[in-house]
């Protein structure tokens, strides 16, 4: 459920995005004409560079998607295409992105030269192949269907057949398995589809330049989060806390946590255990009250900083939450019970449940006129120690 509502959390800024595209474009009509060259050669600036910056990303699915929609493109808009080309080519492609798309939701971003990324090439030329090969067999099918039983198919039942099953794919990924990538790739599969379908209701151009800004978004998030984000936790990271320090006033403290003995919980219950512990203690002390934005620092050990607080105002909220750590029963996930079914999983619950629980010790000091915020650290870092010597789970100043 909760994947749910990320889903829609990713899908929603290029939904928004293209919902403005089509609003701007519908109000703006009369202008619209002497911004229409421009516009027309916007694509192939923003999806070169999408295309780059997907590669120095190793964002290899949208590198490959802004690469193919570069290509439809440039070759839809040669004048030396005949109208029968350019009908057959357009209908190829418009099966052959549904399903290159289907096919790289189902995928990793690799390395574009790996062989991984190689075969998801092939893959992608099978595509194209399998779309000439359905619209030429549905022609076929087409024309026996006529000359027996006088019905014409409604020539869109070709496109929507292989699309539909593709779109299955699409909201299964966009909804349970969110992310940014794959959100934006999805979002190319609505818009890919709307231009199929009603492709006067926005210009390939403007609905190119929207794809391509939504690749941009997810490269530019993405590799924000990666550089600011811990992984394991989810927390900011070390580097997310030195850029904090850059608006921070005069006055502040700055809390240490460490968790207790965690070398000797590792060793008892295995390091996978632990991964899970720091992740729920994480949790706890992300609910820390009094205003605390709280880093994982590296390792077990964790900072907190209050701005515009010195240590007294501090220590409630640290008190606050040591003892909800303290107080917490962690239930450890074991594989045999994950391959209980629902019913049996209540009464094992009950029985053999395995639980632990941890303690932090805390120490915790305020910024002090002409002192540095590394200085500051070092007293907080300090007062942990005391806290550790004086025999853990407390908080010392
Ligand atoms: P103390 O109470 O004095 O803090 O004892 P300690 O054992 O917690 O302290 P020490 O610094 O010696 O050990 C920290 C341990 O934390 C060592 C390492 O195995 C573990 N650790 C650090 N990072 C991770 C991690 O990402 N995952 C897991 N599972 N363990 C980690
Ligand atoms: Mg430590
Ligand atoms: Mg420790």
């Amino acid at each position: 459920m909760v994947s749910f509502f990320h889903g829609c959390r990713y899908a929603g800024v290029p939904v928004l995005i293209t919902l403005c595209a089509i609003v701007a474009l519908h109000f703006s009509q009369q202008n619209w004409q002497s911004w229409q060259s421009s516009i027309d050669y916007a694509p192939y600036w923003l999806l070169t560079i999408t295309s780059l910056l997907a590669i120095q990303f190793n964002r290899s699915r949208l590198a490959y998607i802004a690469g193919l929609l570069l290509l439809y493109y440039s070759v839809v808009n040669q004048q030396w295409l005949t109208d029968n080309t350019l009908a057959l080519y357009q209908d190829v492609w418009a099966v052959a992105i549904g399903l290159v798309i289907g096919v790289l939701l189902l995928t990793k971003d690799r390395g574009l030269l790996s062989p991984h990324s190689l075969l998801r090439g092939a893959a992608i030329i099978v595509c194209f192949g399998l779309a000439y090969l359905w619209l030429r067999g549905l022609d076929d099918i087409n024309l026996f269907v006529q000359q027996k039983l006088g019905i014409t198919l409604d020539p869109m039942v070709q496109i929507y057949a292989p699309i539909g099953l593709v779109a299955l794919i699409v909201i299964a990924r966009t909804l349970w398995q969110a992310n940014l990538v794959n959100s934006a790739i999805s979002i190319t599969f609505g818009l890919w589809l709307m231009h199929t379908l009603q492709p006067q209701l926005l210009p390939l151009s403007v609905l190119l330049c929207v794809v391509a800004v939504a690749y941009l978004l997810a490269i530019l998030i993405d590799s924000y989060f990666l550089a600011y984000r811990d992984e394991l936790t989810g927390l900011p990271s070390r580097r997310a806390l030195y850029n904090l320090v850059l608006s921070l006033g005069r006055t502040y403290s700055v809390a240490m946590v460490d968790i207790d003995h965690f070398k000797k919980f590792n060793d008892t219950y295995g390091h996978d255990v632990g991964d899970q512990v720091l992740k729920l203690v994480a949790a706890k002390l992300a609910k820390v009250t009094g205003n605390g934005k709280v880093f994982r620092y590296g390792g077990e050990e964790f900072t907190i900083v209050f701005p515009r607080k010195n240590t007294d105002e501090t220590l409630d909220h640290l008190q606050g939450v040591r003892e909800a750590i303290e107080q917490y029963q962690i239930v450890l996930r074991d594989e045999k019970r994950k391959q209980q079914t629902k019913q049996t999983r209540g009464k094992a619950n009950s029985k053999n449940q395995q639980t632990v629980s941890v303690t932090v010790s805390i120490g915790v000091a305020e910024h002090l006129k002409g002192q540095t915020f590394d200085q500051c650290m070092k007293v907080a870092d300090e007062a942990l120690y005391r806290a550790k010597k004086k025999g853990r789970n407390q908080v010392c100043q």
